[in-house]
């Protein structure tokens, strides 16, 4: 049984709806992401399974019952948000005892609790430490650990990590994920940090503008964008989406990339689907799953600009409408002012309608 099901969810403020007819099925101890730039609607679907606001229409299951009426105490979830809300008089150790005591475990297990929680939050050295004078980075660890404590069937967290700095935020990743691991949870995790819904979450729930995109594995909406907005959202960079008309060609059904001067061919299930199809495309590739070659057939582009991030290559082609950008290993030759030929990975090729912005295939 899925743990959430939000139905028909609808949340208007006035005349304005920050939320158009969601549905989605959470599972029973599932990490589901709710992803999407600032102002999509994630904290106001939050909000809402959380029961800090009402919703205008549609309903919230957890398990087969309806949670409307039901107020944010009685319904066993534990929040977390962006700003920690500990208390700085008190110890780390008081801080994670605080909801136990509240709800009158004995002191036994409250011991042991905290034992437990402050071991997988790597809060143990610092348990007797008063929270003043912690760094927010810490702060925000015994915030996680005082909801998780309370071990909540459904555990709710809004960006929680995004007030604390970047190599912290990478080990929490893995602590969260572990965290759910151990206690088994249903976890809802607001965020607008792709990396962090990839890395921790079961399935994603991609939103813009208050509609649902598209929920699926990190794999699929990676891998399978159901329309360009995931497609340019998901990945860092996103993908690339280039221009094009399917054509007829001696080699079958290719893509048209009028701009640039060249022919893309298409995997033959997309070759399929797009015989269907009138119109407009958009001729999708990711920036990892291409390579770049001194000659021969495929995509002909100058170079614009070569950015070195470490560990890889981002290499800028095009102009402005044949933008695109290809991930290489530092050892490939790219240098810019040269011209290159880009070959796009077959079997990764998606295609989008250029008029709707949705997968083909
Ligand atoms: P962020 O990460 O910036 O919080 P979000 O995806 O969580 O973004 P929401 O906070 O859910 O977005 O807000 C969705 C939209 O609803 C926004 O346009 C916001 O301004 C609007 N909104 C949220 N709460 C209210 C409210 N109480 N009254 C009016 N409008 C609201």
């Amino acid at each position: 049984m899925s743990a959430i099901r939000l139905q028909n969810l609808v949340k208007r403020f006035g005349s304005f709806t920050a939320l158009k007819t969601m549905d989605l099925d959470i599972g029973d101890g599932e990490f589901m992401a709710l992803l999407g730039p600032s102002g999509c609607g994630k904290s106001t679907t939050m909000n809402m399974i959380a029961g800090m606001e009402e919703p205008s229409e549609g309903r919230i299951l957890f398990g087969d019952r309806d949670m409307a009426g039901v107020a944010m105490g009685q319904r066993g979830v534990g929040f977390v948000f962006q700003n920690y809300a500990i208390f700085t008089h008190m110890t780390v150790r008081q801080n994670l005892a605080y909801g136990p005591r509240m709800h009158g475990k004995p002191k036994a297990e409250i011991d042991r609790r905290v034992a437990s929680i402050a071991d997988l939050l790597q809060l143990t050295p610092m348990l007797d430490r008063p929270a003043r004078g912690l760094s927010v980075n810490i702060l925000q660890r015994v915030a996680i650990g005082r909801s998780a404590i309370l071990e909540p069937a459904i555990f709710l967290l809004d960006e929680p990590l995004s007030n604390v700095d970047a190599a912290f935020r990478a080990v929490m990743r893995t602590e969260l994920k572990q965290l759910q691991r151990e206690f088994r949870q249903t976890m809802v995790y607001v965020t607008h940090d792709q990396l962090e819904a990839m890395t921790m979450a079961d399935r994603i729930a991609v939103m813009d503008h208050g509609v649902l995109q598209q929920v699926g594995t990190p794999l699929e909406v990676y891998n399978n964008p159901a329309n360009v907005f995931v497609a340019r959202f998901i990945g860092s960079p996103g993908m690339n989406l280039l221009p094009g008309k399917p054509s007829e060609s001696d080699r079958g059904l290719v893509v048209d990339l009028g701009p640039l001067g060249a022919t893309a061919p298409l995997p033959p299930s997309l070759a399929q689907a797009l015989r269907r199809h009138s119109g407009d495309v958009l001729f999708g590739f990711r920036p990892e799953q291409a390579s770049l070659e001194p000659a021969g057939p495929g995509i002909t582009a100058p170079i614009t600009i070569v950015e070195r991030i470490g560990a890889r290559t981002i290499v800028h082609l095009g102009d402005d409408e044949t933008a695109m950008k290809v991930v290489v290993d530092n050892d490939v030759a790219a240098d810019a002012g040269t011209s290159v030929v880009v070959v796009p990975r077959l079997d990764t090729v998606r295609i989008f309608d250029r008029a709707t912005g949705t997968a083909i295939g």
